[in-house]
């Protein structure tokens, strides 16, 4: 791993996690270490994030940071819900829509479970 490499990893674990606009940022919070590194990687402070699997709730249209991994309507899948998402399965409230990638995931799961070997 380059310094590049690592400098990003510390960035992903530190910076603030947020969303702007109805999507979902990281930003430095005004802290100097992290505007350095934010300035050295070329980002934007905030820096938009993808919709990425794992990172982003499962839920359709949600922009918000995956809390949870698992717990929220657990019997229709395995899905990467925001703290709001999983509060709403654990109250109780119907499954919401889930985005195309993470049906595409949970039905490419196996008989055991496993998500295929990329
Ligand atoms: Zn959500």
């Amino acid at each position: 791993m380059g310094y590049k490499e690592a400098l990003e990893d510390m960035v992903w674990q530190f910076a603030y996690r947020d969303t702007k606009g109805n999507k979902p940022v990281l930003h430095t919070g005004g802290l100097s270490a992290l505007e350095g590194a934010f300035e050295v990687l070329g980002w934007e402070d905030p820096k938009v994030i993808e919709d990425t699997d794992g990172v982003i709730c499962d839920v359709k249209n949600c922009p918000e940071w995956v809390t949870n991994q698992g717990m929220g309507w657990r019997n229709t899948g395995y899905w990467c819900l925001c703290s709001g998402h999983h509060e709403q399965s654990r109250s109780g409230k119907p499954k919401s829509q889930m985005k195309q990638r993470a049906m595409k995931r949970e039905n490419s799961r196996n008989e055991n479970g496993c998500l295929p070997v990329k």
